[in-house]
């Protein structure tokens, strides 16, 4: 035991600053603190990031699955092919329209599926496929597109971990008819809690816009802005899933940030990789040869021979005052899903999910702070 009492390192801090405290400033000044200017200016900055035709600003990355899903049409009686290995939300925007999610396996390498497991989930029912670019690796579109777009079925990204990873050159997210981001702290880019929705189809992005504000015909923007406003209608049933102008300020300065933000984590990331990447039995996530991953979640899957398993390392990590975590989970091993999937039927999902962690990567870490990760790891084969 060190006499010196370390500092706690978390897997992730949210790199927040002064320019974000002055842009919330301004907005509170201004006294317009709901969705008004920012949340349209964040919108156009970020389409114009993300290569897309328009963005949609909303509550979080949840919400815009959900709205991504009910602008393509998809109804209850339908079927959404999506990842088990994700965040239960991806499992979830689909019931939230009345459709079945219909899990794809993902390969081992990428942690996403492939146009083969797509394949194989698709059912006569199938309406749209959910692909994700887990913890920010671009999952391979145009190979998914290929076998979804002659059958009519919509593909969707959910790219919420994917702000500053490229595919084929682009950002990715570019490609798609569809695509859901998330701003949560644990995200590369965050505003507190937040969203978008981003899309190829002017049409969608209108419906959407209408729909994320209770379907209203005037938005409460427009509302306020006119002294007689005119009388709104409700052509269907909406929700409210609005950002906040104080939200969309910091997003502003966030995604200004995020070449700086991605850059580092790359480096840090690469360090990882020459420390650790010739220690038998530890396999760290690297970039696909189709893109580039921001490395929002840097993942290591821990197998023989190394000595430890991964929850004998998440407790070596933590007695060294290390905040790792488990990797991504299973959805189809969660109890509203367990009847849609059989035990074993998604092995590589399944050995995904119980030997991998998540290692601490922050825009702030130091190397000191690096060194104590990597020392811990490379503890147990004397090095
Ligand atoms: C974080 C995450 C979500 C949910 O994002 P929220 O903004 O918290 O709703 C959805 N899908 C994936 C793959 C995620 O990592």
């Amino acid at each position: 035991m060190s006499a010196v009492q370390q500092s706690r390192i978390n897997v992730m801090t949210p790199w927040l600053g002064v320019e974000e405290v002055a842009a919330v400033t301004a907005v509170i000044e201004s006294g317009w603190v709901a969705q008004g200017p920012r949340v349209a200016e964040f919108e156009r900055s970020f389409a114009r990031a993300m290569q897309a035709t328009d963005a949609v600003a909303v509550s979080n990355c949840t919400t815009a699955l959900h709205l991504a899903l009910l602008v393509a049409g998809v109804r209850a009686g339908d079927d959404v092919v999506v990842p088990s290995f994700s965040f239960i939300a991806t499992a979830n925007a689909p019931t939230y329209v009345g459709a079945r999610p219909v899990f794809a396996e993902v390969d081992a390498l990428t942690g996403n599926v492939t146009a083969t497991s797509v394949a194989a989930a698709i059912t006569p029912w199938t309406r749209a496929v959910i692909v994700v670019d887990q913890g920010g690796v671009p999952v391979d579109l145009d190979a998914v597109r290929a076998v979804c777009d002659p059958r009519d079925i919509v593909v969707i990204e959910d790219a919420a971990c994917g702000a500053g990873s490229t595919y084929k050159g682009r950002p990715v997210g570019a490609g798609a008819q569809l695509a859901a981001w998330s701003f949560h702290p644990r995200k590369i880019l965050t505003t507190g809690e937040g969203g978008m929705l981003t899309t190829s189809n002017p049409e969608w992005a209108a419906r959407a816009r209408m729909l994320r504000e209770h379907a209203m015909s005037v938005s409460a923007a427009d509302r306020h802005a006119a002294l007689v406003s005119p009388p709104e209608e409700y052509s269907e049933i909406g929700f409210n899933f609005r950002m906040t102008d104080l939200q969309a300020a910091i997003g502003i300065v966030q995604l200004a940030k995020l070449p700086e933000a991605v850059a580092r984590r790359r480096a840090i990331a690469a360090r990882y990789r020459r420390e650790l990447g010739g220690v038998p039995g530890l396999r760290l996530v690297d970039d696909p040869p189709w893109g580039t991953s921001n490395f929002q979640s840097l993942w290591v899957e821990v197998a023989d021979p190394y000595p430890l398993d991964r929850e004998q390392v998440l407790l070596a990590l933590a007695e060294a005052g290390i905040s790792a975590r488990r990797g991504i989970m299973s959805a189809h091993r969660q109890s509203p899903y367990r009847h849609l999937a059989g035990h074993g039927t998604l092995p590589v999902t399944e050995r995904l999910t119980d030997r991998t962690l998540i290692l601490p990567l922050f825009h702030t870490m130091t190397a000191a702070d690096q060194d104590r990760v990597i020392a811990v790891l490379r503890g147990p084969v004397g090095g």
